[in-house]
C-alpha cells in the first residue's frame, strides 16, 4: 500500500484544514484522480492494518520464517519501494496474483456506504478515476462498500501499472496516458502527502487529505483539506 509521507511539524505550508480550504472551488479542472485507501474511506475503518496482517501472514507461510521476521521484511520493502509486493516478486519469486488475492481479502464489515459522499462525487463536475497502489479486486471491493461502484471511469490498480506504486513518477505517467488526462486540467486527491509530489512536477493540482491535521511544510500541495465531501460539493456549487 501507499507508504506515509513524512509528517513535518509547525511552520506555514497549504491553507490549514478547517480553515476555508473545504470550501474554495478549484477553476479549470477537467479530471479528479483519486487516491482509494484512507481517502474515499476513513482511516478509522483500519483496514491497511488488515493488509499488513495479511501480508505478515503470507510471508511467513511462503517464505517459512518467523513472524517477526516477515513483519521485518514487509516494513523493509515497503520503505524501500512503497509497496511489499515489488521486493517479494523481484528477491523471492512471489507470485503477484496470488500474493494481492490473499493479502487483500480484508474485512469489510466496517466499512459501510456514505450517501453524502456518494451524493458528493456523482455530483463533481468532470472525469474521476482513481489511482491506487492496491490490488484491483480491493479496490472494487472498497467501492461498492462505500456506495461508490461505478462511480469511476477507470481502476488504475497496482497490477496495470506493471506493480510501480506511487509515489513513482511512472506511475502517474501511465495514469495520465491510459486516461488520455492533461494533467494541467487535472487534480489529484490523496491522504499521503508524498504521493503529491509527482503529481505536483507535472503540472496538476494538489489536493491533500491531511485527516490528522499534521500540517508542516508541504510546498507542493495546493488545498490541505479535512473533509472530504464538503471539498467535493464546493466544486459542484460553482
Ligand atoms: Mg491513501
Amino acid at each position: 500500500m501507499a507508504r506515509d509521507g513524512a509528517r513535518g511539524r509547525g511552520g506555514a505550508g497549504a491553507a490549514p484544514a478547517g480553515s476555508g480550504a473545504e470550501r474554495c472551488r478549484i477553476a479549470g479542472v477537467e479530471a479528479w484522480i483519486f487516491d482509494l485507501d484512507n481517502t474515499l474511506y476513513p482511516p478509522e475503518a483500519g483496514l491497511l492494518g488488515q493488509i499488513d496482517r495479511l501480508m505478515t501472514d503470507f510471508i511467513m507461510r511462503f517464505l517459512k520464517v518467523s513472524e517477526a521476521e516477515a513483519d521485518r521484511m514487509r516494513a523493509h520493502y515497503w520503505e524501500r519501494d512503497g509497496i511489499t509486493l515489488h521486493g517479494l516478486m523481484e528477491d523471492h519469486g512471489v507470485e503477484a496474483a496470488a500474493f494481492l488475492e490473499e493479502t487483500h481479502a480484508v474485512d469489510l464489515s466496517g466499512l459501510g456506504p456514505d450517501p453524502a459522499l456518494t451524493a458528493a462525487v456523482a455530483g463533481l463536475p468532470g472525469r474521476k478515476v482513481i489511482h491506487t497502489n492496491g490490488a484491483r479486486r480491493h479496490a472494487e471491493r472498497v467501492l461498492a462498500a462505500r456506495g461508490l461502484a461505478g462511480a469511476f471511469e477507470r481502476i488504475f490498480a497496482i497490477e496495470d501499472k506493471n506493480y510501480v506504486p506511487k509515489p513513482e513518477r511512472p506511475a502517474y505517467l501511465h495514469v495520465i496516458r491510459e486516461a488520455g488526462i492533461d494533467p494541467a486540467r487535472a487534480a489529484m486527491i490523496e491522504d499521503t502527502v508524498v504521493n503529491l509530489v509527482e503529481p505536483k512536477r507535472l503540472g496538476m493540482t494538489t489536493v491533500w487529505l491531511d485527516h490528522r491535521d499534521a500540517g508542516g511544510e508541504h510546498p507542493h500541495v495546493d488545498a490541505r483539506i479535512g473533509d472530504l465531501t464538503r471539498f467535493l460539493e464546493a466544486q459542484a456549487a460553482g
